[in-house]
């Protein structure tokens, strides 16, 4: 008796079923989840790099 979850896309209300079927859940497709960013017009540019992640490493939290 396995439940199947399922949630309404917020784009555009399709049905979608919330598993691993669904990678782009809760919307029903990438585009959808492109549009909730409001980035559908750069659907096909990449995702800009990460950037430096140079965080401040501060190991200042010695234990006395
Ligand atoms: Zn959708």
């Amino acid at each position: 008796m396995s439940e199947v979850l399922t949630v309404a896309c917020p784009t555009c209300g399709k049905t979608i079923i919330w598993g691993e079927i669904s990678p782009h859940r809760p919307f029903c497709s990438k585009r959808c989840q492109l549009i909730d960013l409001g980035e559908w017009a750069n659907e096909e540019k990449k995702i800009p790099s990460q950037g430096d992640s140079t965080e401040n490493d501060d190991w200042s939290e010695q234990p006395d």
